[in-house]
């Protein structure tokens, strides 16, 4: 029987770079895979129908991350389709990087609406139908440890609020045997990051392993923690970041 047989997982961002990687992963360990996506429409469906042609069992559903109720409505999907959530994992993020002086009040508005609110709205909706053996799992930043550098307050204060947010809700979800984790990439190779833009030798000086890591290092990590192997495991920060602060 495969790992996650049975199990029924919602990725928040699964169109593209680390949340596509995650439910990839997870759809070939056995899980129904509900993700969500918000500009990448053909990218989504895509992924979808190759998992389903695969023998899985997918459905991508348009939720945009920063409005609430279309956060509230992926969940109730999930549960329409596939009768349940065993795992939420809270990937879609943005980052808005200038001078601190040229950022608006509506780019702070954006950055924490998607990087912090949508996590508490899925989380919230989520975990009513959740039972014990269930997996919040959220995708943070080693930024909310340590800068990279200028330019990047908005995004780090918003990966922060997420250490937070995983103390509080494990002490929260775990009389009802629910953990809750954030995992910490360092720099790995996506649209957002990519390994081949002006900052990358730098960054690559930087990092112990002298490479960016991949969306598959980063599904890894959750799988282990979405699996049985993670059943200890809560209220804890897991920073893969290829030796980013060593
Ligand atoms: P990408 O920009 O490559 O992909 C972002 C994904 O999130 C896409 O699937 C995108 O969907 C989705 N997304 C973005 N905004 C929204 C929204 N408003 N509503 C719904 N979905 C949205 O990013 P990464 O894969 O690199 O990042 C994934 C997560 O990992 C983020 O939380 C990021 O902060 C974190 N991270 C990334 C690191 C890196 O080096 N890459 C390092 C540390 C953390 P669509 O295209 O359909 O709009």
């Amino acid at each position: 029987m495969k790992k996650f047989a049975n199990k029924t997982v919602l990725v928040t961002g699964g169109s593209r770079g680390i949340g596509a990687a995650i439910t990839k992963r997870l759809a070939e360990e056995g899980a129904n895979v509900a993700f969500t996506y918000n500009r990448s429409g053909e990218k989504a469906q895509a992924i979808a129908t190759a998992i389903n042609h695969a023998g899985g069992k997918a459905l991508a559903i348009r939720a945009n991350s920063g409005v609430p109720d279309d956060v509230t409505d992926a969940v109730k999907q999930t549960v329409n389709e596939f009768g349940g959530i065993d795992i939420l994992v809270s990937n879609a993020g943005i980052y808005i990087g200038k001078p601190f002086e040229d950022h608006t009040l509506e780019e702070y508005e954006e950055i924490m609406s998607v990087n912090v609110r949508a996590v508490y709205v899925a989380a919230h909706a989520a975990v009513k139908h959740m039972g014990a053996g269930g997996r919040i799992i959220t995708i943070g930043s080693n930024m909310a440890d340590g800068s990279m550098g200028p330019q990047t307050t908005l995004y780090a204060m918003s990966k922060s609020a997420l250490q937070g947010f995983t103390r509080g809700l494990a002490r929260d979800l775990g009389p009802k045997k629910i953990t809750v984790n954030v995992v910490q990439p360092g720099p790995v190779d996506t649209d957002m990051n990519p390994a081949d833009s002006e900052l990358a030798n730098f960054v690559r000086s930087r990092l112990a392993l002298a490479d960016y890591g991949t969306g598959d290092d980063i599904a890894g990590l959750v799988s282990f923690l979405a699996g049985d192997e993670g059943k200890f495991i809560t209220g804890s920060f897991l920073t893969i970041d290829g030796g980013f602060n060593a």
